[in-house]
Order: structure tokens, then C-alpha cells, then sequence
């Protein structure tokens, strides 16, 4: 007798194989029959007219404090994530000292829009060390696994303290590389920096930004010394000179994966090819070199209550941005505060922040359905084009539908040719891997925590502006393909041994929610969700996380150790 069968779905595997109608039983929490007709079990689920495919690994999400106080990691686990990897792009809460956990939250806030009032409140600090975090994670059930990878950032705060933002000594290399040592010892399961001058607090850079290729090198040993460890790297010119030479020297050096966020940049919309082509020529030397991608632009999403909006720096706007949405709508609309409005440049002198926020060829609406692929003639600066207005009245009028809750989509990058023709040659490349979903993060202007369920509404079901994609394809780069990257190979397939993280899918029933605004962190923080029809179950490790969209209460998910 079995613990679970569920009978006769179209089990896509994960592997790539065909998709099969056939039986697929459990015991124990981990999947023993993948067979046309498995014995009876205590539990039996129909799956006929369902998909079955293998729960979602998310390598690339900044849950890290959310981590501690909630067990359901929404919004991923409403989309059928099973395990999520944290601490990316240098950020996160371990280790620390005492006196550091001010520094970690506001460089938290400032890089991943997570307000700090939520991690303050939100955050008990039962850790020093990198280990004692892991042990803290451990301690609490939660509907789904954790991942953790040590941020350089929290490294260099914890051995350089105030100094964190300056170049270290060769003493403080020497502990930074002891202690990444220590925490892939204790199971992160990857060290992680940042990069990019996108990323600031008011603290300025993310510490480690500038650092030089002596202080990488000897993490790169320490990497090496602890037997396991995947480097992640968020960075403004990762597949070119020189940047790319100590990133090559670190594969090199830790003889893993180094993983780079890669888009198509709106400045030279086909350098992602070069990175494409000299991840193939790396791998065909025995290095990886590998660029993570995503499956849709990454969306910043303009609204009346997101963090950043084309009017949100504007004098007049700022003497109503603490009204609710609705209200601010309201007085929006009235003609004197619109004319207002109007005529005012936005109050301020941060270049990049202007840039963002006048886009007009760049910004559209995102509807309800969504829609992450808009087609040109629909964004504000041609909008304004065909009906002789001026953008900033066509942006408005979008922000005011909906009771002021409307939402521009404003992709900042991988948007270059207005379709995702550019993402489809990213993802299906055989040397990239799907990540940058940025679950828990950038709460007040992205949500694309909904990332893997897109994978099947848009790229195996909906998409009309170019070609789809395969689901056996799409399934196994967000489960097998994504899993293995980072080590993990007891789950991301649907095969005898192993783990049973499964999700049982309505593909035609399959719906992504308008992302909304809501209130419910710590202290009332605010964050983008997005909801989901579709997911008729969840399973990790053979216990229903989610039916029906809905949490279930269970808590089957843990702290994976890498190295273990
Ligand atoms: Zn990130």
C-alpha cells in the first residue's frame, strides 16, 4: 500500500522525455513508481485531464528575512515553487554582529526594495554566525525548502565592520575567505556578490561592489576548500573584459558553476549573444561560466502605490502620495490638480531614477490579463504618438483606471525589439539557466515571483507574438535543469528515488492574476503579490502544500544543507 497515487495525469518528467499518461506513487516522501498502474495507496488522486510536473526550483530569490517569520514563502509557493535558493546578489541578514543589524536591513531596503520597518519587526535575530542562521532556519516548519547561499555584503560587514564599503587588508581576505569556508560548511549551498551600480542604499554601493579580483580569488579558494559552492554574481559587465577574466579565474579556481544575471541590454541589444557564445566556448574547456536568465523581462510595475511611478517625484503628487490608492485617483482627476501636475518636472536629480520614469517607449499597460509580451503600438510614448497627447497625459490616464490600482509594465531590460524573441534564444540556450524571479524582493515595483507559472501560460500556451516553446522543454528548465545547477539532485524530475515535489496542473485552467498591492508584512509593510488559478495541488515531499490555490497549513518543507 502506498502513501499516494495519482492516477493517469500527463506526467511531464522534467528530464525532457515526452510527456505520458501514467501512474505516479509515493512513499515516504519521495517518488517510488512512475509505472502505467501503480498498486492501490491510502491516498489516490485523480489526475486525469492534469498535468503533473515536478515542483519548482527557484535559484534566484531574496527571502532571506521573510524566511524567519513566515512559513508559507508566498507568493512563490502559490506557484508551485518547492524549493527556493536565497541570498543572491550579495544581500542578506548572516553573518552579523550584534551592532550590525541597522546596516544589513537599510542595505536590504535600499538594493531589494523590502521595507525595513518589516525586517525590523519581522526579524528576531537568534544568530551570529552563518551557521547559527542555518540553525535558526531549521528550527521552523515551513510549506516549502530553503536554500541558503552566503552574501559577500553581510561578509564584509560582519570582518570589516564600518569599514565595510573600503578595500580590505590581507588579514580581513583572509577572514572573509575563512568564514565563506565556514558557511559552505555549514550548508550554504554558494557565496554571492553584487556588482552593479543599480544596486545602492543609502549606505551607497552594496559592500564588495568594487572589490578587486585578490579578495574573490581567495573566496574562490575557500570555495574550493569546502568541496562545494556555486559563486553568483550580479554585475553590469559580467561576460567582458576584465570583469570577465576573475570570473573565468573563479570557475577556474573553485572548479563549480559561476552564475551571472544576464539580460538584453536596452544600450547593445545583441551583446547577450557574445555571453552566450563564450558560455559555449568556457564549457567546451570544462568551465562554468553559466548566465542566468529570465523567462520574461524583468517588469518594473508603475502604479499609484508602487515605489517608483513617472509622477511620484512630482511636487504636487507629493502632497498627496499618503493618501490611499483610490483617493489619490480621485484627486488626481480633478482638472486644476491635474493641470497641475501636468506642467511640474519630476522633483528630482537622480539621473538614473529620471531615465526610469520617462521610458514613455518602454511603458505599457499590463492589463488584467497580464500581459509581459505588449505589442509596440501599445506603449504610452506611441499611444501619445497616435492620438496627438503628450505621454505624461496617456501615462496618466493609465495610472487613474482601475480606481487608481492600474499598472504600467516597465521592462528594464530584455525589451530592446518590443517582443521576447531575444528571451526565447536566452532561455532555450543549452548554457543557461532560469533564475532572477527575485521572490520576497523589490515588494514596492516588481512581481515576477510568478515567473515559473508563466513558463506555461505564456511560453506553452498563450504566446501569439512569435513562437512557444515545448512544455517538456520549459518544465525541465525550471526543475531538472535549475536543480542541477546548484547541486541538488534529489528532486526537479519526476523518477523512482526521487523527492515526491510535484505539482498537479490545470494547463487550461491555468490563470495569472492582475499583481496587487497589499499590506501584509511585518509593521504593515507593503508588497506586489500575485495570485494564481491552476495549481490544483502541491506536494513536497508527498504532503499537500497547496489544493486548489490554497495553502494547505501543511509543513513538510525544511532547510536543505548543501554538501550533506
Ligand atoms: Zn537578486
Amino acid at each position: 500500500m502506498h502513501d499516494l497515487v495519482i492516477r493517469g495525469a500527463t506526467v511531464v518528467d522534467g528530464t525532457g522525455a515526452p510527456a505520458r499518461t501514467t501512474d505516479v506513487a509515493v512513499d515516504d516522501g519521495v517518488i517510488v513508481a512512475v509505472d502505467e498502474k501503480a498498486g492501490a495507496a491510502r491516498r489516490e488522486i485523480d489526475g486525469d485531464g492534469l498535468h503533473l510536473l515536478p515542483g519548482w526550483v527557484d535559484i534566484h530569490t531574496h527571502y532571506d528575512g521573510q524566511v524567519t517569520w513566515d512559513p508559507d514563502l508566498s507568493p512563490s509557493s502559490w506557484h508551485g515553487a518547492t524549493t527556493v535558493v536565497m541570498g543572491n546578489c550579495g544581500v542578506g541578514f548572516a553573518p552579523v554582529r550584534p551592532d550590525g543589524h541597522g546596516f544589513l536591513i537599510e542595505l536590504m531596503e535600499g538594493v531589494e526594495d523590502i521595507p525595513g520597518t518589516a525586517l525590523y519587526e519581522g526579524i528576531d535575530w537568534q544568530w551570529e554566525t552563518f551557521g547559527e542562521y542555518l540553525d535558526a532556519l531549521e528550527r521552523m516548519p515551513r510549506a516549502i525548502d530553503v536554500v541558503a547561499q552566503v552574501p559577500h555584503a553581510a561578509l564584509r560587514a560582519y570582518v570589516m565592520g564600518e569599514r565595510a564599503h573600503e578595500d580590505p587588508d590581507d588579514n580581513e581576505i583572509e577572514q572573509l575567505a575563512k568564514l565563506t569556508e565556514e558557511a559552505l560548511h555549514a550548508g550554504a549551498v554558494g557565496f554571492t556578490t553584487s556588482r552593479t551600480i543599480l544596486h545602492r542604499s543609502k549606505h551607497g554601493f552594496v559592500p564588495g561592489t568594487s572589490a578587486a579580483p585578490a579578495e574573490l580569488l581567495a573566496i574562490a579558494d575557500a570555495v574550493r576548500r569546502a568541496g562545494h559552492g556555486i559563486v553568483e554574481i550580479v554585475s553590469d559587465n559580467a561576460f567582458r573584459d576584465p570583469e570577465r577574466q576573475w570570473m573565468v579565474e573563479v570557475a577556474r579556481r573553485t572548479g563549480g558553476t559561476v552564475t551571472y544575471a544576464l539580460a538584453q541590454e536596452p544600450w547593445d541589444a545583441h551583446s547577450y549573444r557574445q555571453a552566450l557564445a563564450d558560455a559555449e566556448q568556457l564549457h567546451a574547456e570544462g568551465l562554468n561560466l553559466v548566465p542566468q536568465v529570465s523567462c520574461r523581462p524583468t517588469g518594473m510595475l508603475f502604479g499609484l502605490q508602487s515605489s517608483l511611478h513617472p509622477f511620484i517625484t512630482h511636487p504636487t503628487y507629493q502632497t498627496i502620495a499618503h493618501l490611499p490608492a483610490a483617493k489619490k485617483a480621485e484627486e488626481l482627476r480633478r482638472p486644476e490638480v491635474r493641470a497641475e501636475l501636468l506642467a511640474e518636472k519630476p522633483g528630482t536629480t537622480d539621473m538614473i531614477a529620471i531615465a526610469l520614469m520617462s521610458r514613455w517607449d518602454q511603458m505599457f499597460p499590463l492589463g488584467d490579463p497580464p500581459d509581459y509580451e505588449p505589442a509596440p503600438e501599445t506603449s504610452v510614448a506611441a499611444v501619445a504618438a497616435s492620438t496627438g497627447r503628450q505621454p505624461e497625459e496617456v501615462a496618466l490616464d493609465l495610472l487613474l483606471e482601475r480606481d487608481g490600482t492600474a499598472l504600467l509594465f516597465a521592462p528594464l531590460a530584455s525589451y530592446v525589439e518590443s517582443n521576447h524573441e531575444a528571451i526565447r534564444e536566452m532561455i532555450t540556450h543549452p548554457r543557461t539557466v532560469l533564475g532572477l524571479s527575485d521572490g520576497g524582493a523589490h515588494c514596492g515595483l516588481i512581481c515576477d515571483a510568478s515567473m515559473p507559472t508563466y513558463l506555461l501560460t505564456h511560453w506553452v500556451r498563450d504566446r501569439t507574438r512569435g513562437p512557444r516553446l515545448p512544455i517538456e522543454q520549459v518544465v525541465s528548465l525550471q526543475t531538472s535543469r535549475t536543480a542541477r545547477s546548484y547541486g541538488l539532485t534529489d528532486r526537479g524530475t519526476i523518477e523512482p528515488g526521487m523527492r515526491a515535489d510535484l505539482n498537479l496542473v490545470d494547463l487550461d485552467g491555468l490563470r495569472l492574476h492582475m499583481p496587487e498591492m497589499v499590506y501584509d508584512l511585518p509593521a504593515g509593510g507593503r508588497r506586489l503579490v500575485q495570485h494564481v488559478d491552476g495549481y490544483v495541488g502541491t506536494f513536497v515531499a508527498g504532503v499537500q502544500t497547496l489544493a486548489n490555490g490554497e495553502l494547505t497549513g501543511e509543513r513538510p518543507g525544511r532547510l536543505v544543507r548543501a554538501g550533506r
